[in-house]
């Protein structure tokens, strides 16, 4: 370790930091537009320039390693004239329109223009023009006049996506940032080029205009679209979600997402394919059901099967709160032995980054807590083809999207689906229930390397505002608009898998008592060797590792 001085203060670091670094490991952040914590340095902005006693000239902070005894002055006036001239050769040829850009009220030359600059110019003549509205593939879009060529995004695809698809053309204030020709940006983390832009020239052209910053809210939640679980923020307007951005988190993701992750996973929490309501298929017929009916009709199914004539499928796409109850209320309640959980995978959809193969974001917990009965599955289905298992309950998964499955499903008797959306299985089913996506409710997924992390509810349903006696409505209806994502009057009664199973359990005279997602996975952690003294509270923002990562053993 070696001791400097910064601002007065006397403090220590690893040597081999530079001062950005230093200071920043202090919670001290010295302006800077192209230097990146997790890219190579590059020094070309100027704007973290500061002054270290004894150097005769002011220096980069992003380029100048801490030396023992070095002292630095972040706020003396050569380095804010120093500052305030950076700022204004960066305005001169910016277009200032704000007013107008994606990125306003998250933009780092927006901020900065407010704290160290001058606040006019001194420019008279004509600004430079430069190409607008550049598709720079089928996710990004360019303002090359906003650009302060920083480079970050240029960086971003040679290093951390390995796909060298960006670069500079021309010189002077002619430079323009472009693809080579002909070659599009479309590798798969592209996306992640709009994020660390500190300026509004990269913007999504998926989300572009539909939103201002500050009228949406951020949750902290996960992404559902692979077993990474890449830490990621929900950005809702209006109870719908309008975009899905990474965040920070050094033991899943760092600061990315991959371009499908950050798109598709939402879609179909917004979609029209939603089940709103329980249905019951009755003669070929479709009727909505009230909760109560539909719960107290399963529960007198379940009673008419022996057993050994109930399947149970639990889901990779459930949380392990859902797993968790689902394989207690199979063995407690139904006393049936056949579980089984289904894999997803795309064989060589991977990457050395991020993206996994395992298309499912809790295959790793459903094991953990039980779900999965190693050959289960085939013996599931050669019954239920010779005619002894009659009854099946499907939670979260769509498993007649395999045609074997899909085969043997209609010779079931009695056939209930736990759904977010319409789909091969719930066509199928003789009883659906409206199950709350992965944006609508509280839980846990544990990702590939036994990471437990936390998921959080960014759009609500009409069971969270019950459960908040209407809190959650008033907070998100701020702006006098309709909440609901599908118009007034056909809000969405979808409720977590949890919730459903212990109220069909609680019909069939098993009180289960929880009251919350919490309260179940207080018990799993008390129950699951490998959750041993977890608690909402210790997954934190970043989650925590399985106790035991290699076992699957449940105590009994
Ligand atoms: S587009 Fe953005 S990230 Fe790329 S060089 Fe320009 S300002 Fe930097
Ligand atoms: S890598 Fe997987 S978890 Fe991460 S953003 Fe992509 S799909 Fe989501």
């Amino acid at each position: 370790m070696i001791t400097f001085t910064i601002d007065g203060k006397s403090l220590q670091t690893e040597e081999g930091r530079t001062i950005i670094e230093a200071a920043r490991e202090h919670g001290m952040d010295i302006p800077h537009f192209c230097w990146h914590p997790k890219l190579s340095m590059s020094g070309n902005c100027r704007m973290c320039l500061v002054e270290v006693e004894k150097l005769p000239k002011l220096v980069i902070a992003c380029g100048t390693k801490v030396v023992e005894g070095m002292v630095v002055h972040t706020g003396t006036p050569r380095v804010i004239n120093a500052r305030e001239a950076v700022m204004e050769f960066l305005l001169i040829n910016h277009p200032l329109d704000c007013p107008i850009c994606d990125e306003a009220g998250e933009c780092k030359l927006q901020d900065y223009a407010y704290k160290h600059s001058v606040g006019y110019s001194r420019f008279n003549e004509d600004k430079q023009h430069k190409p607008k509205r550049v598709e720079l593939g089928p996710h990004v879009m360019l303002d090359t006049e906003r650009c302060i060529m920083c480079s970050r995004c240029v960086r971003f695809c040679a290093e951390i996506a390995q796909a060298p698809q960006l670069t500079f053309t021309q010189r002077g204030d002619h430079v323009e940032l472009t693809t080579f020709p002909g070659e599009p940006l479309d590798n798969p983390y592209a996306m992640n080029t709009i994020d660390i832009c500190p300026v509004g020239a990269l913007t999504s052209r998926e989300f572009r205009f539909r939103a201002r910053v500050w009228e949406m809210s951020a949750t902290d939640t996960i992404c559902p679209g692979c077993a990474r679980g890449c830490s990621m923020h929900s950005w809702v307007r209006n109870n719908e979600i309008l975009r899905q951005t990474p965040r920070y988190n050094p033991d899943v993701n760092d600061y990315w997402m991959c371009d499908r992750g950050r798109l598709e996973t939402f879609k179909h929490v917004n979609a029209d394919t939603r089940i709103k309501t329980p249905i019951v298929r009755k003669d070929g017929e479709t009727i909505e059901m009230a909760w109560d009916e539909a719960i107290a009709r399963i529960a007198s199914e379940f009673r008419v099967f022996r057993k050994a004539e109930i399947a149970v499928f639990g889901s990779a796409f459930a949380t392990n709160e859902d797993n968790f109850l689902l394989q207690k209320f199979a063995h407690e309640v139904l006393g049936t032995k056949h579980v089984a959980v289904l894999p997803h995978v795309v064989p060589g959809d991977e990457d050395a980054l991020l993206i996994r193969a395992d298309k499912t974001p809790n295959w790793r917990g459903a094991v953990a807590v039980g779900m999965a009965n190693p050959g289960g599955l085939d013996v599931i289905l050669k019954k239920i083809r010779e005619g002894e298992i009659k009854a099946a309950y499907v939670v979260e998964d769509n498993i007649a999207s395999d045609p074997a499955i899909a085969a043997v499903l209609p010779r079931l008797d009695f056939l209930v689906v736990h759904a977010t959306n319409e789909n091969e299985t719930t066509r199928l089913a003789d009883l659906v229930l409206p199950a709350a996506s992965f944006a609508e409710r509280h839980g846990t997924f544990t990702n590939f390397e036994g990471r437990v992390q936390r998921i959080r509810p960014s759009v609500t349903t009409l069971d969270q505002d019950r459960a908040s006696d209407g809190l959650a409505m008033s907070r998100l209806d701020r702006f006098g608009t309709s909440f609901d994502r599908w118009g007034r009057g056909t809000k969405l009664d979808a409720r977590p898998s949890w919730k459903i199973i212990t109220a069909i359990a609680s019909v069939m005279g098993f009180k289960y008592r929880y009251a919350k997602a919490e309260d179940v996975f207080a018990e799993l952690a008390s129950t699951v060797e490998a959750f041993k003294g977890m608690t909402y509270r210790s997954i934190g923002n970043r989650g925590a590792l399985l106790a035991a990562p290699h076992e699957q053993h449940v105590r009994t």
